[in-house]
Parts: C-alpha cells; structure tokens; sequence
C-alpha cells in the first residue's frame, strides 16, 4: 500500500466512522428528521469522495457547455466503464427512469421481461470488452449515486432502441399475442454526407439531426471523447449509460466518419444475432475504412434498430451508404457525389423483404417529403456546402407537400407536436411530443483534428414548453414526470481533449 493508498484509505474511514457516529447519536436522541436527513447526506457525501479517489477515475473529466455535458474517457475497458458511470450518474438514473418508463408504457411489458431478454439473448453475445465496459459503468453509478441498478437493467437500457421496437414486435408475432399494442420500429434523423464536386473544398461534409420523442431526446446531450487503450480515438454524441452514440453520429482518429438515419416500417428480429449498440460501438472504435465498418456491423447482424448508414473516410475522400436490412443489405459508395437519409430504405430487396408495408411513393409521408426537400436543398447548393450551411439546412423547415414553410412532421428539421396528422408510419399520434432533438456537424478537415459542431434542441433553434403542451394535449399526460422544456442552445464547437473554459 504506497502513501496515497493509506492516506485514501483513512480518509474513507474516518468518513465512515462519521456517518456511523451519527447515525448512532441519532438512535440515542428523540428521532429527528433533520439528524436523519444529515446521517444520509453525510454517509452519501461519504461514498462520493471515497469514489471520487479511486485510481480508474485519473484522467476522466467532465465539463459543460452549450447545453450538452463534454466527458472524457480512457484506459481499459473497466475504467472507460467506471469513469462513464461515475461522472454521469445522475443523469443516467435519470435517463433511464424515462427510458425504462417509455419501455414499458409502449410494449405493455413490464421491467422483468426487458431484464430477461438482456440477460439471456444479449448478455452472452456482448464481447468480453464490452461486458467488461457495462460493468464498469454498473460500479460506477453505484459509488457515485448508490443506484440499486445492475448490469442487466443497464444492458436493457442500452437496447433501448433495438427491445421495445425490434424484438417485442418480432415475439409478439411469433407468440400470435392477443390484443398486442401496434408497435412499429421508429424513424429517427435526417442526415446527409457529401463530397467531391459537392462541397465548397471537395472533401466530406457529414450532417445530422437526431429525431426522437422529446422526454428522451432532451436527455441525448452528451459529448463523449473516448481513447479506449485498444482501437482508435472516438468523439461523439450520445445518452447517458450508453456505450454507442446510439443516434449515431461519431468521428475516430483513422478519419471514419459516421452518422444514420433509421429505417421506417422495418420488420424482422435475429434472437441469436448481436445487440446493435454493441455492433454499432465496435465499429466506430475498430473500424478505419467504409469495408471494415461494414463487416463488423454485419458480423451477428440481429436487425436491431435497422438503419441506413452514411459513412466517409477523410483518408480516400470516399463515402458511403450502408442500407443494413437484415434479410437483405446495399452498400453504395463514391468519390463524388451526396447521400442522404430522412428514413426511407432505396434498395429493391431491402424494401420488400425488410420493409413491405413502407410506401416509398406516398409524397405526404414524413420520410418521403424529407426526401425531396433534402434532393432540392442540396442540387440548390451543389458545389457550396460546408459546415456552416449543414448547420443552416439541418434546421430547415420547408414542407415540399404543403409547398410552404411549416414546421411539422414532413420538415428536416422535425416539428410533430406541431402536427394534427402525426407520423402513423412510426405510429407517433397527432401532436406527438417528439421531433428533431439536437444537430451535429463536422467535415473532413474537423475530423483530421478530431472536432464536431453540436446544438442541443431543435436545430432551427426553437424552444419546446412542456407544461403549455401538456395542458393542451392532456393525451400525454402519462409522460409528465419525465417531459421537461427543451429549450434549444447554440451552435457550439467540441473537440478531443477540450477542458472547460476558464
Ligand atoms: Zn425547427
């Protein structure tokens, strides 16, 4: 035991003996809450500093800006795990409080079954490292907030994209389950990347707002910087207690720029493939080109959260789009040219055998009139696209079937509490509380320096008001514990080993 170890080690004793000295003043004396209320404040204060002096926490740190909370990761697996559960520990109570909620409310199922499916179909999958990264992110939270949660809740958190809206409408069909809810996979995101003779310098710009019901979109603000001690160096957005960005949107030091929008109407579910967040972590960690990213993300392919992904390599000037089905798959690539995705699949077989009730010529749906406003917008702006436009067209609102601005459900930047019709392809009802969440940007000379631009909120830069929305549409009523204002923050610049401001 060196010094530090000995001075850290009586530090947690004396604390300790503090708390049980008042603990024991408190059984002497007439019960009192406020001697109750400073033994649990005190035992917890305890825990945090004896947490704060573990050795896996040296290099972590933490910062925020702009709305969004910027964490810094490294080591092993067990210490990326460890620092994540601890710097984020109130926010990952608190995101999975509305997550699990939303699980249970959309499936009718309770907390069990989700705890079940993680251990028994997941868990065995998960390789050892990222295991030993969930674990660590359980010990974590646990020394930082005392949270009762354990590793199979945390996976099933994780999987919050892939359960409820994958696996349960698979099962339930199998099971022929009576009266079952009408679940349908979610469409999240518009997205684009562009490069060549598209954009202002000829190299890739990559573009990217996440759409999702706003109770856990204003959850989805953090910014990890991660140097895992194998693989490459990762900057990206995402939810607290996630080990992928999940929304997906990513860069790592070999020049591999990532980011997706989900398929709409997708159908289908491999219980013995591997969970996507997983899949989806490892690529952006391992791979340092489009065919490497490919092969792990089709390696144990489950059809989890089905999406189409847009990809570049700063290195070739390359991008890419990878339509992952599960019973079937596309991969297009260029040098020159722009993809783009607001949740409709383009692939003949994909859209048969993966996605048969998805209409690709209905021009009032929300993926196909996202689909036309993002053609118009970038012929419109062939051979000008930057950052700082990216950042312009991520918070459009032009409705091309309605031929008029107006944010709703059919904009890039999406607006469905604004909308009486709703999304029923994704089965979001008239005014549903969801919609564009945040943006992201960066291109290929930001890449090279591993930086990203973030705007937490609608990317037009509009406010949601929980409280007005509720009393008008009391329908949502059940998620006023968790459904907070979004209010939007700027444009702001993150970058790999960025430390707060002074
Ligand atoms: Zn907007």
């Amino acid at each position: 035991m060196g010094a530090d170890s000995i001075r850290r080690a009586g530090a947690i004793l004396l604390v300790i003996l503090g708390g049980a000295a008042l603990w024991w003043a408190g059984n002497g004396a007439p019960a009192s809450a406020s001697a109750n209320d400073a033994m649990v404040a005190t035992i917890a204060a305890a825990r945090e500093r004896a947490a704060a002096n573990d050795p896996r926490l040296k290099g972590a740190s933490r910062f925020e800006e702009g709305g969004w909370i910027y964490v810094y990761l490294e080591g092993d697996p067990g210490a990326v795990g460890y620092q994540h559960g601890y710097l984020l520990g109130p926010e990952i109570e608190d995101g999975f409080a509305a997550v699990s909620a939303g699980m249970m409310h959309a499936t009718e199922r309770d907390w069990e079954f989700f705890r079940k499916a993680a251990h028994e179909m997941l868990w065995p999958k998960i390789d050892a490292e990222y295991q030993q990264e969930l674990r660590g992110i359980v010990d974590g939270l646990r020394a930082r907030t005392g949270s009762k949660l354990d590793v199979d809740d945390l996976v099933a958190f994780n999987a919050f994209e892939e359960l409820p809206d994958y696996y349960v409408p698979w099962l339930n069909k199998r099971q022929k389950a009576a009266n079952a809810p009408n679940l349908k996979s979610p469409g999240n995101c518009s997205a684009f990347v562009a490069t060549g003779s598209w954009t202002k310098d000829g190299q890739i710009v990559m573009a990217h707002n996440n759409w999702t019901n706003y109770r856990n979109g204003e959850r989805w603000r953090i910014v990890f910087d991660i140097a895992p001690k194998n693989g490459y160096r990762m900057l990206m957005d995402g939810f607290p207690g996630v080990i992928a960005s999940d929304d997906d949107f990513g860069i790592n030091s070999d020049g591999l720029m990532v980011t997706e929008t989900t398929i709409t109407q997708f159908e289908g579910w491999d219980p013995n493939g591997k969970a996507e967040f997983m899949r989806a972590r490892k690529a952006l960690q391992y791979a340092g080109s489009i065919d490497e990213y490919t092969k792990i993300m089709l390696d144990g392919n489950n059809g989890g959260y089905a999406n189409d992904w847009l990809l570049g390599d700063r290195k070739t000037g390359e991008i890419a789009q990878l339509e992952l089905g599960l019973k079937a798959y596309k991969l297009w690539r260029t040098k020159d040219g722009v993809l783009a995705g607001s949740n409709w699949a383009r692939d003949t077989k994909v859209l048969k055998e993966d996605t048969p009730q998805f209409d690709p010529n209905n021009k009032d749906s929300s993926p196909n009139a996202r689909r036309v406003r993002w053609e118009e917008l970038l012929n419109e702006n062939k051979g000008k696209i930057d950052v700082a436009l990216a950042e312009k067209m991520l918070g459009d609102h032009s409705d091309t079937a309605e031929k008029k601005e107006d944010a709703n459900e059919r904009t890039l930047c999406g607006h469905v509490d604004g909308s009486r019709r709703g999304v029923k392809e994704w089965d979001w009802q008239p005014y549903y509380p969801g919609g564009a969440v945040q943006g992201k940007a960066t291109d290929s000379t930001m890449t090279k320096e591993m930086r990203i631009m973030a705007r937490m909120g609608h990317p037009c830069g509009g406010d949601f008001l929980a409280k007005p929305f509720l009393a008008a549409h009391p329908e949502y009523a059940w998620q006023e514990p968790y459904l907070r204002d979004m209010k939007a923050g700027p444009w702001t610049e993150f970058r790999s080993g960025q430390m707060a401001k002074e």
